[in-house]
């Protein structure tokens, strides 16, 4: 039986991780779904990841995800699943009520989809494609401001700034003659 977090950051980060399986690598668009969420995997939760059929889904659902976040498509095939989606209330040893998902198989898409609606609860703009665009990965934005722009300050952030350095240095009679 798996009771639910306590917080729905741990879903959200689940969601997250989703997203981000179809990283860019040396410029060739890759799908790591099941590297990352497979048993044996050192990913959280992969434990729980007990049928083909679950990797399936989690496919579609990333797929039908990735296309409303980056705005090809609306939420209205995501938002029908949640119908799929049962919680089980219950009163803990200590007295405290828990939820746990209803049924085993399906725990990785249904965590996902929890994630998914904390998303949308404190507004869905925060999850946004990564503002490279060579680059495929999402980023979820917890900051006050709400304007970080890359999936990584490390890797896309600064090899952006770079890049517009360069430019700068190498300077403005090459754009200009452009
Ligand atoms: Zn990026």
């Amino acid at each position: 039986m798996k009771w639910m977090n306590d917080s729905t950051a741990a879903d959200e980060d689940l969601l997250l991780a989703l997203l981000n399986t179809t990283p860019v690598v040396d410029g060739e668009p890759t799908d790591v779904l099941a590297d990352r969420f497979a048993n044996g995997s050192a990913d959280a939760g992969a434990g729980e990841l007990r049928e083909l059929r679950e990797l399936r889904e989690l496919r579609e659902l990333r797929d039908e995800l990735q296309a409303v976040v980056r705005g090809e498509t609306g939420a209205e095939h995501v938002n029908a699943r949640l119908a799929d989606v049962k919680l089980v209330p219950a009163i803990d040893s200590s007295g405290a009520v828990r939820w746990r998902l209803d049924g085993s198989g399906d725990a990785l898409v249904g965590r996902a989809l929890l994630g998914w609606l904390a998303v949308v609860e404190k507004g869905s703009s925060r999850l946004r494609p990564c503002a490279n665009d060579e680059c495929q990965l999402f980023l979820l934005d917890r900051s006050k401001s709400n304007t970080a722009r890359w999936c990584s300050m490390a890797t896309c952030g600064n090899r952006l700034k770079a890049r517009r350095h360069q430019a700068r240095v190498q300077g403005a009679p090459a754009a200009a003659g452009s």
